[in-house]
């Protein structure tokens, strides 16, 4: 219910919101309805600035996802593959996220510190990320599981943490590095048991209680002869995105002169897209070659 309106404030309510906010630079005065005061009921969720802003999705329910879509354990590089295709999808449709980082059915994206999207809003953040990953899991399902059919609509929960500096952010980043060590290998004992050995999911967790992380290397090289260190760098270290340089060649039909006209042509063009790295992301050395991943601007 619109209190009172002059012609002109009129004019401009009947078309779009753009020319409500034309409206507004113009200085015209606004007309508020009665109703408008319970925009003050929405709280602030700014995120402290200057910080590192993280928002780190992970799948509803996915153990039951993964025995529903016969995913291959204890890694299902399809699954994987599909992960970081969402995670770039994100990475390209959403603005200043620095680096990302997955393994599982989890993937953490980095805001730059200076980052001023939605105005640093924590609801828009994750939000934004959580419905563009979701979505583009069900868009780009087929892409990785052809004989696979999408048997329900997979969903993520999102969460936003903020760092206050780059020895927090980078901790933060070990942290689920390590979680993915420590996961995989016991994954890795496990399935092989059970798999290889025929033990039950119970009895092959049963054998696995309370051992360290020595003890597992030395079930899956002296039983299974795998040398752990050898299983490929992917399931081991997750996948870290960061945007990098890369050469796009494309052919195109050259248009002039006459004489060259329907010849094809290769065009080769730069451009910035975020690349998967399966890498140490817990040493220094990664930080050291990316130096302007932390970068005081980023
Ligand atoms: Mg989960």
């Amino acid at each position: 219910m619109w209190v009172s309106c002059n012609v002109k404030v009129r004019d401009c309510l009947a078309s779009t919101s753009v020319t409500l906010k034309r409206c507004l630079k113009l200085g015209v005065t606004m007309a508020k309805s009665k109703f408008e005061y319970v925009r003050d009921f929405e709280t602030d969720d700014t995120c402290l600035p200057h910080c590192w802003v993280v928002v780190r999705l992970d799948g509803r329910n996915f153990h039951r996802f993964s025995e529903k879509h016969n995913f291959a354990k204890p890694n299902d590089i399809r699954a994987l593959h599909l992960m970081t295709k969402c995670a770039q999808t994100v990475m390209e449709e959403l603005e200043d996220i620095v680096i990302a980082y997955g393994q599982s059915d989890e993937y953490s994206f980095v805001f730059k510190r200076k980052s001023n999207w939605f105005k640093r809003r924590a609801s828009k953040f994750m939000t934004h990320v959580a419905s563009q990953f979701a979505s583009s899991y069900v868009f780009y399902w087929r892409d990785y599981f052809e004989d696979q059919p999408l048997l329900y609509p997979p969903g993520f929960d999102g969460r936003v943490v903020v760092y206050p500096n780059n020895q927090t952010l980078k901790d933060y980043l070990s942290w689920r590095q390590a979680d993915c060590h420590i996961n995989n290998l016991y994954n890795t004992v496990f399935w092989a048991l059970v798999q290889q050995s025929g033990l039950t999911p119970a009895q092959a967790q049963g054998r696995l209680q309370g051992t360290l992380a020595a003890d597992k290397n030395e079930i899956l090289y002296s039983e299974f002869n795998i040398n752990y260190n050898n299983e490929p760098l992917l399931y081991r270290k997750g996948t870290v995105l960061i945007w990098q340089k890369v050469d796009e060649v494309t052919t195109k039909e050259v248009k002039l002169p006459a004489e060259m006209e329907g010849k094809k042509m290769a065009v080769t063009r730069t451009r910035t897209k975020p690349v998967p790295l399966h890498c140490d992301i817990i040493g220094d050395a990664f930080w050291k070659e990316h130096s302007e991943i932390l970068d005081e601007d980023s």
